[in-house]
């Protein structure tokens, strides 16, 4: 058990509804204070074994409540240390993010979303979709991208997750099951249909839709297959696209690339 988990279970936590983080943060020693913060998006200053978390008012609620377990991982792993959290520091996928912001996002998913309450719940959703995510969102009051993160990370379903802009892919996240030399692309291809959302008036997907792999991944060989895609816009011009690789030879790892991940 991670402990996360061990906490909740500690305070005797037996339903999602029951975790209020300032009443966590307060068992920790740890004050949580909302105000409009610019430049950055939640910050902790702590001394010996107290400490204040200051969390941007501007963000939205579920924004908020993730931006104060990630505080509360580095209150965990990082005391000591003043830590000031931009938005991209906190949640999403873990490309290119500092070590230390992983681990704080990783805790923060574990206290949001701990295994022995999402389990129970998420079995109820064999499919892995926008719809299965946004029931997981309000049932831990968690953002759709906080509850589809944790959905793949645990691996729900051989998929990805990825997140894009205006400006090309910021991030993403890869299933365990999934091998490591399936890397989406930078840019969105034409054909994907989360081309036409982020650059045209599209609007969301309703349903998943089986596209060639080659929109998605360029190395060679890829238009043998084909995976499903579903896009939701989320906050600004950002969009969010699942992608089930629903061709089990997609899953298979090639010999040069057996045990490593990156
Ligand atoms: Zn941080």
């Amino acid at each position: 058990m991670n402990p996360a988990e061990q906490l909740l279970q500690q305070l005797g936590i037996t339903d999602p509804r029951e975790i209020d983080l300032e009443a966590v943060a307060w068992t920790q020693g740890a004050r949580v204070y909302y105000r409009p913060l610019d430049g950055c998006e939640a910050r902790i200053v702590g001394r010996d074994n107290q400490a204040i978390i200051t969390v941007n008012d501007r963000s939205s609620a579920r924004r908020q409540r993730f931006s104060i377990a990630h505080e509360l991982g580095h209150w965990k792993w990082h005391r000591g240390r003043l830590l000031v959290c931009r938005a991209e520091d906190i949640g999403g996928g873990d490309t290119g993010k500092p070590q230390v912001e992983r681990t704080a996002d990783s805790y923060a998913a574990d206290l949001l979303m701990p295994p022995y309450l999402l389990k129970p719940i998420s079995s109820g959703f064999p499919k892995l979709t926008f719809k299965t995510v946004s029931e997981i969102a309000d049932a831990f009051n968690v953002s759709r991208t906080a509850a589809a993160t944790r959905l793949v990370e645990t691996d729900h379903a051989p998929s990805l997750l990825v997140c894009h802009g205006q400006h090309g892919r910021k991030w993403f996240a890869r299933a365990p099951s999934v091998p490591g030399h399936w890397f989406p692309q930078d840019s969105l291809d034409h054909d994907s249909y989360a081309f036409g959302i982020v650059f045209g008036t599209e609007p969301d997907d309703r349903m998943p839709h089986r596209i060639g792999a080659d929109a998605w991944f360029d190395r060679r060989g890829a238009n043998r297959f084909e995976v499903t895609e579903e896009t939701v816009r989320i906050a600004g011009d950002d969009v969010l696209t699942l992608l089930l690789l629903v061709d089990e030879e997609m899953l298979e790892e090639l010999p040069q690339y057996r045990g490593r991940r990156w």
